[in-house]
């Protein structure tokens, strides 16, 4: 599914723009970096065409104050979801990570730090890759298959290195904005929103919420909770199949 990345990159790099022409080719650009549903760098796992799944993603954990109750709630309801952690929290909370992975629910790589990799060199993109890969490993006892680049940011060198260490590249079609202080009425308002888009486009929806905040252990995601919570009680009703991300790829 790894698809030659499109020459933009090079394109950008080789020739001389005029400046209308640098500052829209930069436009095009900056969105195929950020953009989580842009292909033109290569392709990700996005969702599959089945519109009655959903898949609940969980970024920057371990965490301490809401991947336990996540799990409570996700075994209540009998679903798994997956989970992108941060190498330097799983080294700190590997006892958690153990619980996740032992419920049956998908781990994903979301980097050691958290940097924003389309700025960073070839080296550094896989040392990161590289460092969490082996946080996980020596956690679960188990190899990673999929990653998440951290703000969704990307560019070439980071598929193709993702690629190289054995990971699928994952990105999403459903933003929570979780990690704003929004509330919960709000969260569900922007799945709701979202899950909606996905259908009318024939998708599953790949959702994406936080269990922890990059920068510190300990970041409070009561309203993702909540919020999930709600989704979950519905999605018992309403028809809608909770996957992992991998059943898609
Ligand atoms: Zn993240």
């Amino acid at each position: 599914m790894q698809t030659e990345p499109a020459q933009a990159w090079k394109i950008a790099e080789g020739l001389a723009l005029t400046a209308a022409g640098i500052a829209a080719l930069g436009g095009a650009l900056t969105y195929a970096a950020l953009s989580a549903g842009s292909q033109l760098f290569g392709s990700t796992l996005i969702a599959g065409n089945d519109p009655t799944e959903a898949a609940l993603t969980f970024d920057d954990g371990p965490n301490d104050n809401a991947t336990p109750a996540l799990l409570d709630l996700l075994a209540a309801h009998n679903v798994r979801a997956t989970f992108f952690m941060l190498g330097k929290f799983v080294r700190r909370r590997p006892e958690l990570a153990r619980r996740v992975h032992a419920a049956g629910h998908l781990i994903g790589n979301h980097t050691e730090t958290h940097p924003w990799l389309h700025y960073q060199r070839a080296r550094v993109i896989r040392e990161e890759l590289r460092s969490c890969n082996q946080a996980l490993e020596d956690t679960l006892g188990a190899p990673v298959g999929y990653f998440r680049p951290p703000h969704g940011a990307r560019r070439p060198a980071v598929l193709r290195i993702a690629a190289e260490l054995g990971l699928t590249t994952v990105q999403w079609n459903v933003m929570a904005l979780d990690w704003l202080p929004i509330g919960t009425e709000r969260i569900l308002a922007n799945i709701e929103r979202g899950l909606v888009r996905a259908r009318n486009r024939g998708k599953g929806a790949n959702i994406l919420l936080h269990d922890g905040g990059d920068r510190a252990l300990g970041a409070d995601r009561s309203a993702t909770v909540v919020a999930t919570a709600a989704l979950l009680t519905r999605w018992a009703h309403d028809g809608t199949h909770a996957v992992t991300v991998d059943a898609w790829g």
